[in-house]
């Protein structure tokens, strides 16, 4: 079997336009705008690149984009009281603080002090308590492009067996989550899971959120799976950089009945569903209809 490829990058330029139909409807209909408050503390390069990247797209889709670049020296006082202001601005429906913030900062207290209605990360102990029990919440950015995708593929993901691989609170556990909510039976593997060939082998749906370079390999997938790689790794190969995710694409690919392409699959469906919960969060702000398709 040859795979189909999912192509994240077409599927998040889609997600865009029906969020960018969403805000014209709403500046016409309501004389409402969207706005998206991005906090960046320091200087990571890395995070830079995602700041400026969120802003241009925040932008193309017709909404506010608000910037806040606070130096490495900044302390939690004055970052909270930051939050605190975009918090109580009217303007303001969606919050982002760019992690990881410099070590000197508790990265639990200043999520926790986001107003989780505006907390488009889904981040916030409220919005991970209100998913873990069924509620609508706002819903993390990667997993909620991971199921998007699913069910644009499956339709229905009810009754199917699904694996998801890490257990971290931004990715693994709320895959899982959404994926229960969907009605699939889930297990989540981790370092310590015993026999891991065995359980991904069992397997409808794959969902690989590890951090290690291509290390799912195609045996372990059963035949006819849809595979889902979050992975993103830097690696050295003939003399190049090159980003690879955490199954190796080229033997999945034989086995999957489809399969998601690192760069372009997960990574592009990430900003895309940023847009979405600040559109999803502004509708609720100003108690008018959730936009269809982009809430889990
Ligand atoms: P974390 O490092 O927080 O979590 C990794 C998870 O993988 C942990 O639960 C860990 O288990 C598990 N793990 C590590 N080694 C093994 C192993 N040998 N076998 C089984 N499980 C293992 O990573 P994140 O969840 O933050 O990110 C995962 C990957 O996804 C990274 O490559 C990251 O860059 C990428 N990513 C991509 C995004 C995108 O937009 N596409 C967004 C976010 C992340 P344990 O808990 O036991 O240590």
């Amino acid at each position: 079997m040859v795979a189909q490829v999912i192509d994240g990058k077409a599927f998040a330029a889609k997600v865009r336009a029906q969020v960018a139909d969403q805000v014209a409807k709403l500046k016409e209909e309501n004389g409402i705008t969207p706005g998206l408050a991005v906090v960046l503390v320091g200087e990571d390069p890395a995070s830079q690149v995602y700041v400026r990247s969120k802003g241009k797209m925040t932008v193309e889709v017709g909404m506010n984009s608000y910037e806040h670049k606070l130096d490495a020296e900044t302390s939690e006082a004055e970052l909270l009281a930051l939050i605190d202001k975009l918090n109580t601005d009217p303007a303001v429906h969606g919050i982002l603080v760019q992690l990881p913030l410099p070590k000197h900062l508790n990265e639990d207290l200043v999520i926790n002090s986001i107003d989780p209605a505006k907390d488009v990360d889904g981040f916030h102990i409220s919005n991970v308590g209100l998913l873990g029990t069924g509620q609508k919440s706002m819903v993390p950015c990667t997993p909620l492009g991971c199921l998007m995708m699913l069910r644009d593929h499956h339709g229905s993901l009810s009754g199917m067996d699904a694996v998801v691989i890490g257990r971290s609170n931004i990715v693994g556990k709320p895959m899982a989550q959404l994926l229960l909510g969907d009605s699939c039976t889930v297990t989540i593997a981790h370092s310590r899971t015993k026999d891991l060939p065995d359980v991904v082998r069992r397997a409808d749906i794959v969902v690989a959120a590890v951090g290690r370079p291509e290390m799912v390999p195609g045996d372990w997938i059963k035949e006819g799976a849809t595979v889902i790689d979050v992975g993103i790794n830097r690696i050295e190969r003939d003399g190049k950089t090159k980003l690879v995710g955490d199954v190796d694409y080229a033997s999945a690919a034989e086995r999957a009945g489809a399969i998601t392409p690192v760069p372009g699959g997960v990574g592009p469906m990430t900003i895309a569903c940023l847009l979405a919960n600040t559109l999803t969060a502004c509708c609720r702000a100003n108690k008018l209809p959730e936009p269809e398709g982009l809430t889990a």
